[in-house]
């Protein structure tokens, strides 16, 4: 028996996103996840997944992944705090501090769960945290969960920021105060202005939070958006995911001991939730060595990045202020942009639709990630479709 109430509630808030054409429908891809997919039987140049550096796929990560299988099994058996810590979860966090230039590090099962858990276990009813307003779903839930006052600062500006924050500073209504950010911000591609943030953090003894999940792995030398900017000793939490750059699953915080420390005993993912598998852990600790060891593929990324950018560019076509490799061509009237990206697709080019609400409206654009694993054949052969169709429907001369 079903409820009835239940079966409205489905039926009436479906019906609502497919008459406002927000229902989206799921592709599948089969096989890998590569710079080529196939989905529908069809082969497509892939240029929406966030395998920044080709890892998702690579030979030694699939070699080291099978040997914890044989080693450590399938699953971690228990949360965390049970018996669930294996010695590869503990390798990870070292690694991870090691890469990040903190004293410790702690993981969680996902970037998402990761932000989370972080923020709720840090932040609580009598705090405030200042959110920059394009962050992530994460951190707005995550802020959600911690129950402290949110206020929303516009868009990387920095008056406003300094202002809201002052203002909280000096209403005396708050314990503590932390201002939260994407360290690069995905939709548009562009960097947090985190010098001018953390200046006004230190101003003001706020608590600084960078979610870094678009950043690691493609600034600093492929350690991140605090390292790029030389800010290390700076920012309190720096959190990131192991499913982007790193090519595998996962999520972190590094910082000081004392917080790692924090983390463990009260981030509720950690306490009651079964950590990453053995294969996750060990193929992640070994992408962020090869990250360590050599900087090619990270510079291979900005190459391409580079290239499809002054490409599309060169044609007319309009891609916003990007500061990394992610290339938004922005079209602006959603159902033109969805109508583009279908006839990217029907061409062999899969490159997503993103708009409204994930973006602001006529804002609609199509988001292109190029990775290191991309060859200069595959994004020619990408940009000359988008030659032919920004032609065809009269977006490009
Ligand atoms: N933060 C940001 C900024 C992200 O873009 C994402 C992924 N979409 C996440 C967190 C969540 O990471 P994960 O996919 O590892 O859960």
């Amino acid at each position: 028996m079903s409820s009835k109430a239940l079966e409205q509630f489905l039926r009436d808030n479906i019906a609502d996103l497919k008459n406002r054409g927000l229902y989206n429908e799921i592709d599948t891809v089969e096989g890998a996840n590569g710079p080529e997919i196939q989905i529908g039987g069809r082969k497509l140049i892939n240029l929406s997944s966030n395998n920044y550096l080709g890892l998702a796929t690579n030979d030694t990560l699939k070699v080291v992944s099978k040997e914890a299988i044989d080693t450590h099994g399938v699953g971690a058996g228990a949360v965390r705090t049970i018996n669930g810590t294996l010695d590869l979860h503990q390798k990870l966090e070292e690694k991870i501090a090691a890469f990040k230039g903190t004293e410790a590090a702690i993981s969680y099962q996902s970037g998402f769960n990761c932000n989370m858990a972080a923020i709720s276990a840090v932040m609580n009813k009598d705090d405030a945290i200042l959110s920059d307003a394009l962050n992530h779903a994460s951190i707005i839930d995550g802020c959600r969960l911690s129950r402290a006052k949110i206020i929303r600062y516009k868009h990387s500006d920095m008056n406003d920021l300094r202002k809201q924050a002052k203002e909280a500073v000096e209403s005396g209504k708050y314990n503590k105060i932390m201002v939260i950010t994407d360290g690069v911000f995905s939709m548009d591609g562009d960097i947090a202005k985190l010098p001018e943030i953390v200046e006004i953090a230190e101003e003001l003894d706020l608590i600084t939070y960078v979610d870094d999940a678009h950043g690691s792995g493609v600034l600093g030398n492929g350690a991140g958006t605090v390292k790029h900017f030389g800010l290390q000793d700076k920012v309190d939490l720096q959190m990131g995911t192991l499913s982007k750059a790193i090519g595998v699953v996962g999520g972190y915080v590094a910082g000081k001991q004392n917080l790692i420390d924090w983390l463990k005993v009260a981030s509720r993912p950690f306490l009651f939730s079964t950590a990453v598998t053995p294969a996750d852990a060990a193929a992640s600790t070994k992408a962020i060595e090869l990250l360590m060891e050599s900087n090619e593929l990270v510079e291979k990324l900005w190459e391409n990045g580079a290239y499809l950018k002054a490409e599309l560019k060169k044609l007319g076509f309009d891609i916003g202020n990007s500061e990394t490799p992610i290339t938004p061509v922005i079209i602006g009237e959603e159902k033109v942009t969805q109508e583009f990206s279908k006839r990217l697709f029907e061409s062999g080019v899969y490159a997503k639709s993103i708009v409204f609400p994930t973006v602001p409206r006529g804002t609609g654009r199509v988001r292109n990630m190029p990775t290191a694993a991309h060859t200069k054949e595959m994004l020619d052969e990408a940009i000359e479709v988008y030659k032919r169709i920004g032609k065809e429907m009269g977006m490009i001369e």
